[in-house]
């Protein structure tokens, strides 16, 4: 891991679960690091949380150009603001897919179009969205989720394309199932929280869920120097549910 010395950063949804060992880590790397969140109240120094509501451009606008301010530029932008949904097409209505869609998706276009101008002046502008392996693995009781997830993956490419030639790398991650205060909150929705716990670690070829500084790791290396010539690309961290296709004995 390169050191991010000089390196400036904004982390969306940064002050819980991934975007939180994101923003964490790259402080402790070097870099000067901004959190963009709907409740940045528990963001600490090193690190300055900016209060944003990623489906609310003109506070998303607000808080990029303050954020950059105080950073004093950008080289990175992690676009990992995100939420949940759970069912099949018939469960969700068209209010919540565009609540969902709004956040995942234009959430992360938002972010981009306000962080642009400002990477544009970067030596080493990196853009890295976290999207999912929902994005690709079929996952059941997840069609609303996957769809958002199934966007970020085109768009990561998409942009990719369209910034290339002006130095600026756009790459993803996709995490499996990461032990995250989301995923908390799930576990403490079912009926025996402890059970659903063991059912998803006994899905993971690892047999344990992926932790959130494992993502981070992989955000990290994706938006450092050391991925210099890695654009357009999405990183599975994901303890090897999708790349080795195991189910459990
Ligand atoms: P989390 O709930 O722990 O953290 C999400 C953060 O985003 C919170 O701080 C929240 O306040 C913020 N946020 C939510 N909506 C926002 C909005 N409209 N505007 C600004 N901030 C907002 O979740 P997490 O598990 O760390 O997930 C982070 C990202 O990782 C999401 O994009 C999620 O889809 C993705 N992901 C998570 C998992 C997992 O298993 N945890 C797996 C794959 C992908």
């Amino acid at each position: 891991m390169s050191d991010f010395e000089g390196l400036r950063a904004l982390v969306t949804g940064g002050a819980s679960g991934i975007g939180r060992s994101t923003a964490e880590l790259l402080a402790a790397r070097g870099a000067r690091v901004a959190v963009l969140d709907l409740d940045p109240s528990s963001v600490a120094e090193p690190l300055l949380g900016f209060k944003a509501d990623v489906s609310d451009d003109a506070s998303v606008r607000e808080a990029v150009a303050a954020a950059v301010a105080w950073l004093g530029g950008l080289d990175i932008l992690v676009n990992n603001a995100g939420i949940g949904a759970q069912g099949t097409v018939e469960d969700n209505d068209d209010a919540e897919w565009h609540r969902v869609l709004d956040v995942n998706v234009v959430g992360m276009v938002r972010a981009a179009r306000a962080a642009l101008p400002h990477l544009r002046r970067s030596e080493h502008a990196a853009i890295v969205n976290t999207c999912s392996i929902a994005a690709t693995a079929g996952l059941p009781q997840r069609a609303l989720y996957s769809a958002t997830k199934g966007a970020v993956h085109s768009l990561t490419l998409a942009m990719a394309a369209d910034h290339v030639r002006e130095g600026i790398r756009v790459n993803c991650v996709n995490p499996g199932t990461a032990d995250t205060p989301w995923i908390g909150r799930l576990l403490d929705r079912a009926p025996d929280p402890a059970a659903e716990r063991a059912a998803l670690e006994a899905r993971q070829p690892t047999g344990r869920l992926v932790s959130a500084d494992e993502v981070a790791g992989a955000i990290a290396y994706l938006a450092s120097p050391l991925s210099g010539a890695t654009t357009g690309t999405s990183l599975a961290v994901d303890g090897g549910m999708h790349g080795l296709r195991l189910r459990p004995a």
